[in-house]
C-alpha cells in the first residue's frame, strides 16, 4: 500500500453525510451566489484570523490579486515577496503590472529574510507580502516594525497557514490584508477552489467587497473595475462543515511533527537531514513537514527510494520564482542563494491529519535506511558548519 502525501478521501468521506446534507440545503435554497453561508464562513475565519472583516473569494490566488487591487498597487509600483514560496505569490504581484521584487529567506524557517529585503527597498516599494511557509508564521513582529520604517503596506499570504500564531496573534489580522486559500490540500481544504481575504480596516474592506464583484455598488454603478472574485455559496458551505473540525486536524499535524522530530532526532544530530522548527513564540500548523537532505544529489537520491518504499514525497519548491523563465526579464535570477540552495535541499513528507501511526512508521523506516545507507564517510567525518 502506497502512503500518499495527502489523503484528501479519508478526511472528507467520513463527513459524507453531514456534507451531502449541506450541498441539499443550498440545492433547496435556490442561493447559489452570496448567500448566507458565505457571510457565515466570512464570520468565522474573521474571527479565527483575528481580524475585523473577511471577504470570501474564488481562490487564495484571486485573494491576493484582490489585496493589490485594493491597495491600489499597480505599474510602476514595486512589491517585496519570497522567491522560495508558490507561484502565486508574485504571480498576482505580476497580474497587476507590479513588479515583484524577490527576496531571500531564512534557512531555519524557510520565511522572509528581512535583512536581505531592506537591502531592496526603492522609492517604489509600495507593499511586502510574507508567506507563512508551510505553516509557520513569519516573524510579524518585525516584519511589522519592518514595514513601518519604510512606509509599505503588508499583504499576508497565509494560504498555508490558517491557524497558525505568531506571538500569541493568529495570522492574517497582523498585515494590512490576509490571504487564506482552501484548496484541497491548505489545511481547511475545500472541494475545488475557494479563498479568503481578511483585513481590519473598513474602507478597505468596503473596497475589496466591491471590487470582488467587479467594482459595483450599487448593483450595475461601477466606480472601479474589478472582477469576478466570488466564493461559491456551495463551496462555503462545504467548508463550513469541515470547519469545526480544523482544530482535531491540526492537532493531528502537530502529534505527527512531534513524533518526526523526536524519532529523527538522532538522525539529524549526525547533520545528515535538517529537521524543520517551531521557534519559541510561534504556532505552528504544519501544513507541510518539510526536511533538508544537504549534499550534492543527496535529496534526490532520497526521494528515489523513498517512492520505491512506496512513500509519497513532494518537493515544494524545486525553482526559486527569481529563475523562472517568466521572470527572466525582471533580471533577478540568482539573486536569492539561500532559496537557490534549499530548493535543491528540501524534501515534504507525508504530515496530513489522516497518517496512521503505522503508516508514519513506515515514513520514519523508509527515511532512516535511505539516509542511513550509502553515507560516504568523508561527510559523515566532516563536522558540519
Ligand atoms: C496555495 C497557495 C496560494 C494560492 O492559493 P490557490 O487557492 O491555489 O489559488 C498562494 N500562496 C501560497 C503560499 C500557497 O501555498
Amino acid at each position: 500500500m502506497k502512503i500518499p502525501l495527502l489523503d484528501v478521501n479519508a478526511q472528507n468521506l467520513p463527513l459524507e453525510t453531514e456534507l451531502k446534507a449541506a450541498f441539499e440545503k443550498v440545492l433547496r435554497s435556490g442561493r447559489f451566489i452570496l448567500g448566507p453561508e458565505v457571510s457565515e464562513l466570512e464570520g468565522k475565519i474573521a474571527e479565527m484570523a483575528g481580524a475585523r472583516h473577511a471577504i470570501g473569494v474564488s481562490s487564495g490566488t484571486d485573494a491576493l490579486l484582490l489585496a493589490l487591487m485594493t491597495l491600489g498597487i499597480g505599474p510602476g509600483d514595486e512589491v517585496l515577496c519570497p522567491a522560495f514560496t508558490f507561484f502565486a505569490t508574485a504571480g498576482s504581484i505580476s497580474r497587476i503590472g507590479a513588479r515583484p521584487v524577490f527576496v531571500d529567506s531564512l534557512e531555519e524557517t524557510f520565511n522572509i529574510d528581512l535583512q536581505d529585503a531592506a537591502g531592496k527597498v526603492t522609492k517604489r516599494t509600495k507593499a511586502i507580502v510574507p508567506v507563512h511557509l508551510f505553516g509557520l508564521s513569519a516573524d510579524m513582529r518585525a516584519l511589522t516594525a519592518f514595514a513601518e520604517e519604510h512606509k509599505l503596506a503588508v499583504i499576508e499570504d497565509d494560504a498555508q497557514a490558517l491557524g497558525a500564531e505568531c506571538h500569541g496573534r493568529p495570522v492574517g489580522g497582523i498585515g494590512d490584508f490576509g490571504t487564506f486559500s482552501f484548496f484541497p490540500s491548505k489545511n481547511l481544504g475545500g472541494f475545488g477552489d475557494g479563498g479568503m481575504v481578511v483585513c481590519n480596516d473598513d474602507q478597505l474592506a468596503e473596497k475589496a467587497r466591491s471590487l470582488r464583484s467587479h467594482g459595483s455598488k450599487p448593483k450595475y454603478f461601477h466606480h472601479s473595475v474589478g472582477g469576478n472574485f466570488r466564493l461559491d455559496e456551495l463551496q462555503a458551505a462545504l467548508l463550513l462543515v469541515k470547519l469545526p473540525y480544523l482544530k482535531t486536524y491540526t492537532d493531528r499535524r502537530r502529534e505527527n511533527a512531534m513524533l518526526y522530530r523526536e524519532r529523527l532526532g538522532e538522525l539529524a544530530s549526525s547533520g545528515s537531514l535538517i529537521l524543520p522548527i517551531e521557534p519559541e513564540g510561534f504556532g505552528h500548523v504544519w501544513n507541510q513537514y518539510t526536511i533538508r537532505i544537504p549534499g550534492a544529489g543527496e535529496r534526490d537520491r532520497v526521494r528515489k527510494i523513498l517512492e520505491q518504499e512506496g512513500v509519497a514525497t513532494e518537493i515544494y519548491y524545486p525553482l526559486p520564482l527569481d529563475a523562472q523563465e517568466c521572470f527572466r526579464e525582471l533580471g533577478q535570477k540568482g539573486s536569492c542563494p539561500v532559496a537557490e540552495r534549499l530548493s535543491t535541499e528540501v524534501l515534504s513528507i507525508p504530515i496530513g491529519p489522516e497518517l496512521t501511526k503505522s503508516d508514519q512508521e513506515r515514513v520514519l523506516q523508509a527515511l532512516s535506511s535511505a539516509i542511513g545507507a550509502d553515507q560516504p564517510l568523508s561527510s559523515a567525518e566532516s563536522p558540519r558548519l
